[in-house]
């Protein structure tokens, strides 16, 4: 993963920024949802890479899962699924969700 520049701190990774900030869980009421699906599409598939908060894996039987713990909200997933309709996309509850922390 690639270095932040000067704004960021020069020399953190990106990991450690993220690791600064904090999620509280909504348990039970996860704002993602995946779709029932049997083979998921390229895109659904990709984000199994592209997720930055790395919520996206590949189940033994070949679907895409999701845990939502975690989300930084940055509406990638949103976007790449807009076409297949694949996934429940919603803001978490206020309260909820990730808090982020730029110190
Ligand atoms: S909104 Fe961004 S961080 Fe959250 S699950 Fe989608 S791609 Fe990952």
């Amino acid at each position: 993963m690639g270095e932040l520049n000067a704004a960021g701190g020069a020399g953190v990774k990106v990991e450690e920024k993220l690791f600064q900030n904090r999620y509280l869980v909504d348990a039970g009421r996860p704002h993602i949802r995946i779709k029932p699906h049997d083979t998921p599409s390229e895109g659904l598939l990709a984000m199994t890479h592209l997720c930055p908060a790395g919520c996206y894996s590949l189940g033994d039987g070949g679907q895409v899962e999701i845990s939502a713990d975690g989300c930084v909200e940055c509406g990638t997933c949103r976007i790449v699924t807009a076409a297949t309709g694949e996934i429940e996309w919603n803001y978490p509850r206020g309260g909820f969700g990730v808090l982020y922390k730029f110190g």
